[in-house]
C-alpha cells in the first residue's frame, strides 16, 4: 500500500503489456535500480477502435509471471466489471483509468475489494468530482484508494493534456487520500517527461507513475510519450535528490 509518508513511490512500467521480453528487459531495469512497482496494461481503453486493446488475459500472465520473477508489485487496469476477478487475481494494485472515472459500477465493484485501488483523474473532471468518485469506492467499505493527476484537458492544444499540479497542491491541502503523479499521460512527449517528472517530486507527492519502454518507437500504444531505459535511468538519478532535498526518500 502506498501511504502519505516520507516516500515517493516510483511506479514505471510501459502503457501496454507486449511480450514477455518486453516485460523482462523493463523488470529487470526496475531491480537493477532497487525500485518495486510495476505497471502495464492489459485491457487499454483506446480512442480509436482499430488499435491494439492490450493482451488481456495473456498480458495477465505475463505480469504474474514478472510478479514471481522479479519480487515486484503489480499495477495493471480494469476497465470492466467482468474481468475484475481475473484481473484483481494478478495485480496488487488496481488501476481504474481516467476514462473510467465516472463508471459508477466499476467504481462500487472495486469498493468491494480488499485491494488498492489507484484512481485516475478523468480530464474533465475537477478535483472535487475525482474526489466524489472516490467516495463511490470508499462506500462499499475499501478506503485504501490513491488519487491520480495525470493531465486534463484545456485550450493548449500542443501538448496531449496539461498536467494540473494546482490541483495536487488542492488535493494535498484537502484529502487524506494518496496523490500520484503520471507526468506521461499529461504531456504525451517523452521530451517533456522528464521535467514534470521532476517538478512532480520536488511538490511531495506519495508517488510517480511512468510510462517506460525499452523500444518506445515500436511501442503499440502510447509511442511519443514513453522513456527508453536509459532516459528512465537518468531520469531516476535526477530525482533523488530532488526528493531528499524536501526530506523524501524515493522507493
Ligand atoms: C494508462 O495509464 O495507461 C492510461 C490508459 O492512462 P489514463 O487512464 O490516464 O488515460
Ligand atoms: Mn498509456
Amino acid at each position: 500500500m502506498i501511504q502519505r509518508t516520507e516516500y515517493t513511490t516510483i511506479i514505471a512500467g510501459p502503457c501496454a503489456v507486449e511480450s514477455f521480453e518486453q516485460m523482462d528487459t523493463v523488470c529487470n531495469t526496475l531491480s537493477r535500480l532497487g525500485l518495486t512497482h510495476l505497471r502495464g496494461g492489459c485491457f487499454k481503453p483506446r480512442t480509436k477502435c482499430d488499435t491494439f486493446r492490450g493482451l488481456g488475459v495473456e498480458g495477465l500472465a505475463i505480469m504474474s509471471e514478472m510478479r514471481r520473477k522479479y519480487g515486484l508489485t503489480i499495477i495493471t487496469e480494469v476497465r470492466d466489471t467482468k474481468h475484475l476477478d481475473l484481473v484483481a487475481e494478478t495485480a496488487d494494485i488496481i488501476q481504474i483509468g481516467a476514462k473510467s472515472m465516472f463508471d459508477n459500477d466499476l467504481l462500487l465493484a472495486c469498493g468491494e475489494l480488499k485491494k488498492t485501488i489507484v484512481l485516475k483523474r478523468n480530464f474533465a473532471a475537477t478535483v472535487k468530482e475525482l474526489v466524489s468518485a472516490a467516495e463511490f469506492i470508499s462506500s462499499k467499505g475499501n478506503d485504501d484508494i490513491i488519487l491520480c493527476e495525470r493531465g486534463i484537458r484545456t485550450f493548449e492544444t500542443n501538448t496531449r493534456f496539461t498536467l494540473d499540479l494546482c490541483g495536487v497542491a488542492w488535493l494535498k491541502q484537502n484529502t487524506n487520500f494518496p496523490i500520484i503523479i503520471d507526468p506521461s499521460h499529461a504531456m504525451g512527449l517523452a521530451y517533456g517527461v522528464p521535467d514534470l517528472a521532476r517538478a512532480s517530486v520536488a511538490m511531495g507527492i506519495d508517488g510517480l507513475m511512468l510510462e517506460i519502454h525499452p523500444e518506445p518507437s515500436k511501442a503499440l500504444s502510447d509511442a511519443r510519450q514513453q522513456l527508453d531505459m536509459k532516459q528512465f535511468e537518468q531520469l531516476y538519478s535526477s530525482l533523488i535528490p530532488i526528493a531528499q532535498s524536501i526530506g523524501k526518500n524515493l522507493i
